[in-house]
């Protein structure tokens, strides 16, 4: 969390509820209302398009579910065009949608090996909602998303785009987009975590997945939490106006840790290509298992994460990378480098060092 977001967090911990009408709660609504137009103009929509939700996935449920709940309320058979590679936050959304809504449609954008997608026929029809992510979460692939925006605005289907790795990273403007809603969340730009964001336009609006007392144009009714919207739109603020500068610096860095890596390590497999965010770098070592590489790296002080999701302690291949085409023995060797605002030159040196002894232990110890 940025120390500014730091400060205006405890700064505010203790205002009162923003609902009330009497002075105190009118404070706390004119505090709120700061975060909101600080977001709106580092997002470029409008303050009352702004919903602070608890976290990326309430956004994500609130518009997928929210989208398809407003068809299903009109007598309407949902029809759901998404991307094999999306976060569980929408892939699970939708799968659960479609256990449990006799003849939901879903169809999904083909992605190539490079891990974007690029044949956009599925949306040639209109659909219910389109959920497309900006950039993938594991390869770090910057999809086509103007693409995506003018097609649905071409067939008048709402378009919902996951832009949790998106927001704080790259510039973001909401009024040209062309999307009905958009996620975000506090914590992948030095916020806390815990607030997540859903911008949503005027019209269509998804229909209210919870019920309550009408906070937030009814979208997200319950008390909202004043402390994490103004922490968040400070974070956010600080984090878009360094966009430009941190861009090249973690450009840089990851182009220096790709060939270092493919320098010292041999048969290694890179899935993050370009157009690509900035820090992202995943890699598999094949005969490495990704636990052996996390554990290894980790008791150097070396945090990285597996593109794959833990199950009951069985590592399953990443669906990422399923869809790009790779093999599962391959992608079972697969982990992710994710440079931030914190990491350093000096990090990166350190990671090169010790990188083909970790590899060479972890391949010695072989796949499970
Ligand atoms: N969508 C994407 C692309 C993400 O990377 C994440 C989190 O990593 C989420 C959604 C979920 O956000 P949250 O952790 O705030 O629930």
């Amino acid at each position: 969390m940025r120390r500014s977001a730091i400060d205006a967090w405890v700064e505010h911990a203790d205002v009162l509820n923003p609902g009330g009408t009497y002075a105190s709660g009118r404070r706390a609504q004119s505090v709120l209302a700061q975060a909101r137009e600080i977001v709106a103009e580092a997002l470029g929509c409008e303050p009352i398009e702004v919903i602070f939700t608890g976290s990326g996935t309430e956004a994500d449920n609130l518009a997928v579910r929210g989208f398809v709940n407003a068809a299903v309320a009109k007598g309407e058979t949902p029809q759901v065009v998404t991307t094999p590679i999306e976060h569980p936050a929408v892939r699970e959304t939708v799968q659960a949608l479609s256990r449990s809504i006799g003849g939901l449609v879903v169809d999904y954008l083909p992605v190539s090996s490079s891990g974007h997608v690029g044949d956009l026929s599925a949306l040639n029809a209109p659909a219910t909602v389109a959920a497309v992510m900006w950039a993938n979460n594991e390869t770090g692939a910057i999809q086509p998303i103007e693409d995506v925006a003018a097609q649905c605005q071409t067939t008048g289907t709402p378009l919902h785009v996951d832009a949790v790795q998106v927001v704080g990273h790259l510039p973001v403007d909401f009024s040209t987009l062309g999307a009905t809603t958009l996620a975000a969340s506090a914590h992948k730009f030095g916020g806390p975590r815990g607030v997540g964001l859903l911008l949503t336009k005027r019209s269509p609006v998804p229909a209210p997945v919870l019920t309550g007392g009408g906070q937030q144009r009814g979208i997200r009714p319950g008390t909202q939490d004043v402390a994490g919207a103004i922490a968040t739109a400070v974070a956010l603020k600080e984090a878009v106006g360094e966009i430009d500068e941190e861009k090249q610096r973690l450009t840089e860095l990851t182009a220096r840790l790709k060939q270092g890596l493919e320098g010292s390590v041999d048969k290694l497999e890179i899935y993050t290509h370009s157009p690509h965010l900035p820090g992202h770098l995943f890699v598999s070592f094949p005969g490495a298992e990704a636990d052996s590489l996390i554990m290894l790296f980790d008791s150097l002080g070396i945090e990285v994460a597996a593109g794959s999701a833990c199950s009951s302690g069985v590592n399953r291949a990443s669906h990422v990378l399923e869809a790009m085409g790779v093999e599962e023995k391959t992608s079972r060797g697969a982990i992710r480098f994710t440079l931030g605002r914190t990491t350093t030159d000096e990090d990166v040196d350190y990671l090169l060092a010790q990188a083909p002894g970790v590899v060479e232990r972890a391949r010695r110890a072989g796949m499970a």
